[in-house]
C-alpha cells in the first residue's frame, strides 16, 4: 500500500497569520502545514479541506479514483466546493462516499453540486479499488458524526484517525491493531475537550499510550495543532518513544 500524506495539519493550517511563536515562525519546510488529507494508492483520497485544490495542484494529482470523506467538520469537507463535477474536470464519474449525517450537511453547505454521492454505515465494509474499508465510527464531537478508516490491502492493515478522542466502545479498540496507525495529534499534552468534557481530540502522550495499548506497529501523528512543538523536536519526543512519527506535508509511505 502507497500512502502520500497531503497535508498534516488541525483545523487552522500553519504558520498561523500574524503569530511569532516558535513553530509558526519555524524555517523547517516540515513546520509548513495544510490541511489534513492523504492519498492512497494513486486512487483514493481521504477528506477534502480547504486546501485540497492546492495540494492537488502541487503534489501533480489528476487521478483520483474515489473520495472518503470521515466527517463534515470544514477543515475536511470545504475543499469539495473546488471539487464540484461542474467546474472540476478530473471529478467526472468520481464517488464520494460519506455517512448519512455527513451527506446532511454537504447537501445543506452545496446545494445544487453535481457529486457522485455514496453512503457508507458505520462498521460495514466495503470494496473500493482493490482494497477492503471499514469505516470506525469515533467520539469527536456532538453533533458532528465521525469515523476513521481501517484499509485492508491483503494482509496489509492501515488506520487513518485524523479527529478522534475515544472509541464509542471499548471492544473497537481491535480497529488500531494496524500495520501503521494515523492518529489525531492536535495537541501534545493538554486536554482538547470542548463542551461537557465528552468531545473533542485525544492528546498526542495518551495517544501514544492507546496505540501501543491496542497493537498498533507504527503510529504516525497528523492532524498537528497549535499545542505541537515543532517538526524536530516532536519527532526527537515521539522516536523516543518507539515506532511513532510526526507527520509532515508531502510525508511517503509504503507498507
Ligand atoms: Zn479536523
Ligand atoms: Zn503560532
Ligand atoms: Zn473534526
Amino acid at each position: 500500500m502507497k500512502i502520500k500524506v497531503l497535508g498534516s495539519s488541525s483545523g487552522w493550517a500553519f504558520p498561523r497569520l500574524v503569530c511569532d511563536c516558535r513553530l509558526c515562525s519555524s524555517t523547517n519546510e516540515r513546520d509548513k502545514r495544510l490541511r489534513s488529507s492523504i492519498f492512497i494508492n494513486d486512487s483514493i483520497l481521504i477528506d477534502a479541506g480547504p486546501d485540497i485544490y492546492h495540494q492537488l495542484l502541487q503534489f501533480k494529482i489528476c487521478n483520483i479514483k474515489s473520495i472518503l470523506l470521515t466527517h463534515s467538520h470544514p477543515d475536511h469537507i470545504f475543499g469539495l466546493h473546488d471539487l464540484n463535477p461542474k467546474k472540476c474536470k478530473i471529478m467526472k464519474n468520481v464517488p464520494i462516499y460519506g455517512s448519512e449525517h455527513t451527506w446532511k450537511v454537504l447537501d445543506r453547505i452545496f446545494p445544487n453540486s453535481r457529486y457522485r454521492k455514496e453512503t457508507f454505515k458505520d462498521y460495514k465494509s466495503f470494496e473500493l479499488h482493490g482494497l477492503k474499508i471499514t469505516p470506525v465510527p469515533v467520539v469527536h464531537s456532538e453533533n458532528i458524526h465521525t469515523v476513521g478508516f481501517v484499509i485492508n490491502d491483503q494482509n496489509i492493515i492501515l488506520g487513518y484517525f485524523p479527529d478522534f478522542l475515544s472509541f464509542k466502545k471499548e471492544e473497537d479498540m481491535k480497529y488500531f491493531e494496524v500495520d501503521c496507525l494515523f492518529l489525531d495529534g492536535s495537541t501534545l499534552k493538554k486536554p482538547f475537550y470542548t463542551g461537557s468534557n465528552k468531545w473533542g481530540h485525544i492528546n498526542i502522550m495518551e495517544g501514544i499510550i492507546l496505540a501501543k495499548k491496542c497493537g498498533a506497529k507504527k503510529t504516525i501523528f497528523t492532524h498537528l495543532g497549535h499545542r505541537t512543538p515543532p517538526y524536530d523536536d516532536l519527532s526527537k519526543l515521539l522516536r523516543k518513544k518507539g515506532e511513532i512519527y510526526a507527520a509532515f506535508d508531502g510525508m511517503e509511505i509504503e507498507l
